[in-house]
Parts: structure tokens; sequence; C-alpha cells
């Protein structure tokens, strides 16, 4: 099924532009109205509907970790040339990067584009690499958060990964929300663990190689250690730091 062939799915009354800059919550786009028509749909109807609201300004980001199979499948479903976002940190397992190639090649996904943090900045706050260790918030900021903000400059709304289960800080987000000038679809919010390992199962996706070792989470090197049984999933995430997310949900437009 491609965007175009969603006419069967829950129509939007949101009409919008195909060019211009981004408009999101902003523009008096109705996000609560929408998030509420979508409230029972099922995680490819949120992405059609995604879609369909911002035809040609929506992009899917993805960290291509251990449950990014699952949105990845979903949307090379609905339409192969959704835009993805990756983003590479320079701090990356090797595994990753041939997971993300992995799954581009499976998933027939044409769309996927690699953003990178700004070398001049690297050099100037970053020179030894050794920021995680003294300032992981200005890292993240530095190797996350503002390539992010760069890749999703021409777009007016992105759809996510996120889930609702996977940490308290997630445990109310909606379907659709605001995220600065832009809208923000969860359309796997109210999956849990099961949901995504049983989806996986059924159409065989590939796994990350790295979770069969004990990293069930898996983001920078120097970020993410093995998670002992019986532990939180994203306990391996900054472990012994007070911090929980990388920032790029957090904030106005990241
Ligand atoms: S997860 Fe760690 S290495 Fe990666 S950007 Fe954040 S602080 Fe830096």
């Amino acid at each position: 099924m491609t965007a175009s062939q969603s006419a069967s799915l829950p129509s939007t009354p949101f009409d919008q532009p195909s060019s211009g800059p981004p408009l999101g919550a902003g523009s008096g786009f109705d996000v609560a109205a929408l998030d509420a028509k979508l409230r029972s749909a099922a995680p490819m109807e949120v992405i059609a509907a995604g879609l369909a609201a911002f035809p040609g300004r929506i992009a899917a980001v993805s960290s291509f970790g251990t449950e990014s199979a699952v949105l990845l499948h979903m949307i090379s479903q609905v339409d192969k040339a959704t835009p993805v976002l990756f983003l590479d940190t320079g701090h990356l397992f090797e595994e990753t990067l041939a997971y993300r190639d992995t799954l581009i090649a499976r998933l027939g996904l044409t769309q996927v584009h690699t953003f990178h943090p700004d070398p001049v900045a690297l050099a100037a706050r970053d020179p030894e690499n050794g920021l995680w260790s003294d300032d992981p918030d200005a890292c993240c900021g530095l190797r996350k958060v503002e390539p992010l903000a760069r890749a999703l400059g021409p777009y007016a709304a992105w759809i996510n990964g996120r889930k609702r289960y996977q940490a308290s800080t997630r445990a109310d987000i909606p379907f659709v929300e605001e995220d600065g000038t832009r809208v923000k679809f969860n359309p796997l919010a109210a999956l849990g663990r099961d949901d995504l390992l049983a989806y996986m199962d059924a159409h065989a996706l590939p796994r990350h190689p790295m979770e069969q070792f004990g990293f069930p989470s898996i983001g920078c090197m120097p970020c993410t250690s093995r998670v002992k049984p019986g532990e939180d999933p994203r306990a391996g995430r900054w472990r012994g730091k007070s911090k929980t997310e990388c920032g790029i949900h957090i904030g106005d437009g990241k």
C-alpha cells in the first residue's frame, strides 16, 4: 500500500499545503483532534494518516536499534519512499551501521539519509572525542540534537518509534503530539515488548546483531552497556548517570 492508496484509512480533515515552510503545531494544525481521531487506530493507520496529512513534508527518524525493524517494516508497507533520517553520531557501533544496511536491503527502503555532526563544531567542541565523559548532555547536543534539527529542517512533521512501555518518561505519549513548530507521530506508542517481538517473528525481520549478547537498547558505544536479566531494558544507557534521554525528544523542535 502506498500513501496515495490510504483512502480506506481514516481520512483527515486537515488540509496542508505540499510546499513552503514547516507547518506544525504553531500554524493552527489541530494536533489534538487528529490524535483523538487516531486513538484506536492501528500503527500503520497512524503512519498512513501522517503521510496523508503532510504529503512530501514528513520524515521518519530511526536509530536502527533493536526495535527499529518494526517501525521501518510498517513504513515500508505504506510507502518505501518515505524519507528515513538516521544520525551517525560518530560513536555508533559498527554493528548498528551494518544493521542499517541490512534493513535497507531487506525492506526496500529507498530514501534513507544519514546525517553527521557538523565537523567544524566537532573540531571546536569535542576535538579529543571525550565530551561524552565530561558533559554527556553537551555531547548529545552536538552529535544528536543539532544534526537532527538540521535533518528535519525541510519537514513539517516526523515519525518516530517511541513506545510508552519503554520508560516512565514515555508512559503518556500520544499518537500525535506537538513538537515545537512540527507535528510528531508516535505510531508504536501503545505497543508492548511482546507485541514487537511477535511482529518481528511474524515478518521474519532480522534482529540487531548485538541484541543476543545482552544489549536490548543500543545507542552510542561509550554510553551503552550490557543489561543484566531483570534490569530495565534501557538500564544500559548512560549507566551510572542521571541521564535517560538524549534530548532529541525534549524541547522545542528537537
Ligand atoms: S549517547 Fe553518549 S556518545 Fe552518543 S551523543 Fe550522547 S553522550 Fe555522546
